[in-house]
Parts: C-alpha cells; sequence; structure tokens
C-alpha cells in the first residue's frame, strides 16, 4: 500500500501557483500587496486569535512546571538523568528536524532517521512535516512577512509570539516535495501525539521512577523542565540567533553568530553561517567552534550511520568572511583623516614657494610643499634640521640623504602638505608620492577607472 503524507504541507512550491506578473515585480513584495492577512491582534480581539493549545504547552505548562519544582527536591540521578535525556531529545531537533530533513545535510540509514524522529518527538515541536515546512520558509524569506518567524517583529514574536498568536499570513510558499515521500516523516506525523507523550512524559518520569524511586522528581524535572528547557533553546534559534552577536559572512539579513547562543542551542547559534551556507551539516564552521550536532553527525559518519555529510567550498566561505572583514576595514579606513588629494591643492611655482618660504615654515619634498610650523618644535631630529631645509628641495633629505625616515613620519608629513610644486616631483618617483598608509586603500566597486577592477 502506498503511503501519502495527509499532513498539512500545503503551500508548498509550486511554480503553476506563482502568478508570472509576480517575479519581475519580486515574489515576496507582490504576495503581501495581493494576499489578504488576517487583522491586526487588539485588546478587542486577542483572545480570539490566541493558539490557547500552544500558550499552554509553551508557557503555562513551564510556569505549573517551575512552581511545581519549587516543592520537589532535585536528586543528584534525576538531574544527571534529565541533563543527558535533554541534550538527547535536542539531538532529534538539531540533528533530525533541522539539519537533516529540512536542510538534507547528510543522508541517515532508516535506523537513524528513526532514531531522530523518536527523539525528535520529545521535544514537542510539532511532526518534522510542519516543522520542516515553516523552517524552509523562515529561510526563503527571511526577515520578511512571509517568514514565520520574521525577526524584524521583534525579540518575544521571534521567540514565542509567531507560536501564540494565530499568525497573520500564512508562511510564503516553500517546496517540500522530497519529504511527502519520506516514510519515516509519515509515520512520524501519523504517531505524533502518542509518541510525544511516551517521549515527552512517560519515559524520562519512568526511569526515574524504576531506576531510583523519584516518580515525582522524574516527572517534574526530568519531563516538565526539561521539555521547557529543550522548547526555548530552540525557539532560541529564531529569536536569539538573529539578534546577538555577529555577522561574520554576510550582513545582509538579521542572522548572527554567537558563542552564548551556540551553547544555548546544541551548535546552532553559529546562524549567520547557517543561513549563508544552510546544507552545510555544520553551523560551527570553524573546527574549535561549539557544535556538538557537528560533532554527533561527524561521529554517526565514522559509525557508518550517515553519509554524504554536506561542507560548502571553503574558497567561497572564506570569500563572504573577507568581504566582511574589508568593510569593517573600510569602515576604519573612512574614519580616519587623510591627506589632501594632489587635485584639491594649490600649484605654485618653484619662485612663488620660495617667496612665499620667507614668511612661512615650508618645505617641498617629494613635489609637495608642506608647512611644518605646527611641527618645528616636536621634530625629533631637531629643529635646526628643518630650519635649513626651509624654502628647498628637501626630497633626498627626507628619505635617506640625511636620515631615512620612518613610514610613520612619512604618513605625517603627507598631512602637512598645502601646495603641490608645478612640474611635479624632480626627485620623487610615485614611491615617495603615495604615503605608506596609502599603498593598500579598500575601494568600492566602481571607485576605481575601468569598472572597478585594476587591470
Ligand atoms: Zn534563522
Ligand atoms: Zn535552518
Amino acid at each position: 500500500m502506498e503511503l501519502k503524507l495527509d499532513v498539512p504541507l500545503a503551500n508548498e512550491l509550486d511554480p503553476d501557483r506563482i502568478p508570472a506578473e509576480a517575479v519581475p515585480e519580486n515574489f515576496v513584495s507582490y504576495t503581501l500587496k495581493h494576499q489578504e492577512a488576517r487583522p491586526p491582534v487588539t485588546w478587542s480581539n486577542w483572545y480570539r486569535e490566541m493558539h490557547w493549545l500552544y500558550l499552554f504547552i509553551f508557557c503555562i505548562l513551564p510556569t505549573l512546571a517551575l512552581i511545581a519544582a519549587w516543592s520537589t527536591p532535585l536528586r543528584l540521578g534525576t538531574f544527571i538523568w534529565a541533563v543527558i535525556y535533554g541534550y538527547t531529545t535536542a539531538l532529534g531537533i538539531t540533528a533530525g528536524y533541522h539539519r537533516l530533513w529540512t536542510h538534507r545535510a547528510y543522508k541517515a540509514t532508516k535506523g537513524l532517521e528513526y532514531t531522530l524522529a523518536i527523539l525528535g518527538a520529545g521535544v514537542v515541536e510539532g511532526s518534522i512535516a510542519w516543522w520542516a515546512r515553516a523552517h524552509r520558509a523562515h529561510h526563503r524569506y527571511t526577515d520578511t512577512d512571509l517568514d514565520p518567524y520574521n525577526a524584524h517583529k521583534g525579540l518575544l514574536y521571534s521567540h514565542i509570539g509567531w507560536l501564540i498568536f494565530k499568525p497573520r499570513r500564512r508562511p510564503g510558499p516553500a517546496d517540500v516535495s522530497d519529504l511527502r515521500p519520506n516514510p519515516v516523516v509519515i509515520w512520524q506525523h501519523k504517531y505524533y501525539l502518542p509518541l510525544a507523550f511516551i517521549m515527552a512524559i512517560v519515559i524520562p518520569t519512568a526511569v526515574c521512577g524504576y531506576g531510583w524511586g523519584d516518580w515525582r522528581g522524574g516527572f517534574v524535572w526530568a519531563s516538565l523542565i526539561r521539555l521547557a528547557v529543550g522548547q526555548h533553546s530552540t525557539f532560541c534559534i529564531n529569536s536569539l540567533c538573529h539578534w546577538l552577536g555577529d555577522k561574520p559572512y554576510d550582513d545582509k539579513l538579521t542572522p548572527t553568530d554567537s558563542l552564548f547562543s551556540a551553547l544555548l542551542t546544541m551548535g546552532e547559534g553559529y546562524h549567520n553561517y547557517h543561513h549563508q551556507f544552510p546544507m552545510d551539516y555544520r553551523n560551527g564552521y570553524k573546527w574549535y567552534q561549539y557544535d556538538p550536532t557537528k560533532w554527533f553527525l561527524w561521529t554517526c559518519e565514522k559509525l557508518g550511520f550517515a553519509t554524504h555529510l554536506k561542507t560548502f567550498s571553503d574558497n567561497e566561505v572564506q570569500k563572504g568572511e573577507l568581504t566582511i572583514q574589508l568593510k569593517h576595514l573600510r569602515h576604519k579606513q573612512e574614519a580616519l583623516s587623510w591627506p589632501s588629494e594632489k587635485s584639491d591643492l594649490p600649484v605654485i611655482t618653484w619662485e612663488d614657494y620660495q617667496r612665499q618660504a620667507e614668511s612661512r615654515t615650508l618645505i617641498c619634498i617629494a613635489g609637495f610643499v608642506h608647512d611644518i610650523s605646527d611641527f618645528f618644535d616636536k621634530h625629533p631630529g631637531g629643529s635646526h634640521l628643518l630650519e635649513k631645509n626651509v624654502g628647498k628641495d628637501a626630497t633626498t633629505a627626507f628619505f635617506g640623504g640625511l636620515y631615512d625616515h620612518s613610514h610613520a613620519a612619512h604618513n605625517l608629513l603627507a598631512m602637512k602638505r598645502v601646495g603641490i610644486l608645478l612640474g611635479g616631483a624632480p626627485h620623487g618617483s610615485e614611491e615617495r608620492v603615495v604615503p605608506p598608509s596609502q599603498h593598500l586603500r579598500i575601494t568600492r566597486y566602481g571607485e576605481l577607472a575601468g569598472g572597478g577592477y585594476p587591470q
């Protein structure tokens, strides 16, 4: 008998359903303009617009669990078990729901697939089919109103608001055709409720109860508190990982990289990398970055449970990284003061220079006339050396004739430019005209003649 996924995967990307006129206009803005949205949540309709079941699971239940935890002693065995079970079930979400089914970052044996599907049910975040469909829309329409957890709507909204209030819009279309025939996805969706109940409540409680007689502790700590921690740690991927940290690979959108988020989310905190290279089985690209899900998958590969672990081209990853580094350097470059350009300076004759030098402290070096009056007493070699070069061409003296000045001295000298000598620099080569600080500069595309790239 052929299995069929009878789940809300509607709205998957169907090229026939995207109007042709939407493409040139931009699909997101076209959809937002033509698709009807639910009315805004207000004080008069909020109770109708709320997902009461989700409010109970994600807010009320954790609050009740915290109250119960107040009067439930935490035994060492229960604590250790809750931590182990918490990490294990979280892998069902990070390695399974996220990296395997949503992003197809590797191939898993059926055994591993079923294991991850069962473990993932223990965190009670909906079935794989529902979760992966929403997450694919998140990647496809990041930071827009077609992104189900649009980070621009605020930290609280992207964390949990999108769940407890009915969405104002359906998530944008996403292609989930590969999940439709997947027997594990179908099976997990079909038996999701009993699976979630057994994995989230029965097993963690029973282990503590049968293991060391701590039924109450097992229920409160290993089941309910562990569940709340697991759920909110995953929600942090949508909230914190779009808000806290750096953007080392691209700064077009909100996703960020942060060790703190990675510690909370089994390594998913390197979210800036993940949004750039979503099919990479790693979120922590660098070997030392805390990404237990990556280490788990690497181990699964060594044991033969996972194959075809995808990695993105190092060359392209480093290109993205370099682009951001260059942007930072460009900001730094733009924040500094630079010498006047040749074209901004008045051109003066040698005679005029000599005449003006009688009343001003002017020195000519490498074709530029410099006013060094405010530097006269600060010259490390003494003011007498400057004095005897006033009104003369001191190019040779500056570049080694008397003393081979430092790069810093050359950079500072260039800041004193007040004019350019008619006829250029008799002794000056290009290297002497350009201060060392300007030999290498960050230049935007289009700023160089010939389209931006030196020939
Ligand atoms: Zn994201
Ligand atoms: Zn993702």
